[in-house]
């Protein structure tokens, strides 16, 4: 595995060397017009890439990977990201053959249970919410997200929120109502 890891370093070199081009600095970024930008929540899965199924570039949108794209594990960096830019939009991308409809809540955590060694670390385990997705239904846990970010109190009541599920076996993104 180190050696993987050594082969990410040299690729780093190369794509540096190779014509790197340095984006705009942050006080450029957060003197634009707020609430334009659209934040992309999606699976940290290597199997679906939202630069690659969106078509887009570096600079384009906000990308927030996290286990089964679900709105709560990302809520801190949509956070972040509504105090410096605003958010004009999110859109919540769920996958079919996700690696969280293939455990439970309780499943995950008797894995990290079984490995703590203090009561301090059973409680840091037991906070987690893994947020399973039920029964396979993806369509139903974009629903769930989708309602939660607009029932939030965080965001601009202009936001757009849109829902989505990404089917590995097409590479189409359909819209959830
Ligand atoms: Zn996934």
């Amino acid at each position: 595995m180190s050696d993987t890891v050594q082969n990410l370093l040299a690729k780093n070199q190369a794509y540096a060397a190779d014509n790197y081009g340095i984006p705009p600095n942050f006080d450029t970024l957060s003197s634009l017009p707020r609430n334009q930008a659209v934040a992309i929540i999606s699976c940290m899965d290597p199997r679906l890439v939202p630069e690659e199924y969106f078509k887009f570039h570096k600079g384009e949108y906000p990308v927030i990977r996290v286990a089964g794209g679900r709105v709560k594990d990302a809520l801190r960096s949509l956070l972040v990201l509504e105090h410096h830019l605003g958010l004009g939009g999110v859109a919540v991308v769920h996958h079919t053959d996700c690696g969280m409809t293939h455990a439970s809540d309780a499943e995950f955590k008797a894995t990290f249970k079984a490995r703590a060694a203090t009561a301090e670390q059973v409680a840091e385990i037991d906070a987690i919410d893994f947020d399973e997705i039920h029964s396979k239904d993806v369509r139903a846990s974009v629903k769930s997200d989708v309602k939660y970010l607009k029932e939030s109190p965080w965001f601009g009541k202009e936001i757009n929120i849109v829902g989505l599920v990404f089917d590995l076996n097409t590479g189409k993104v359909e819209q959830v109502q």
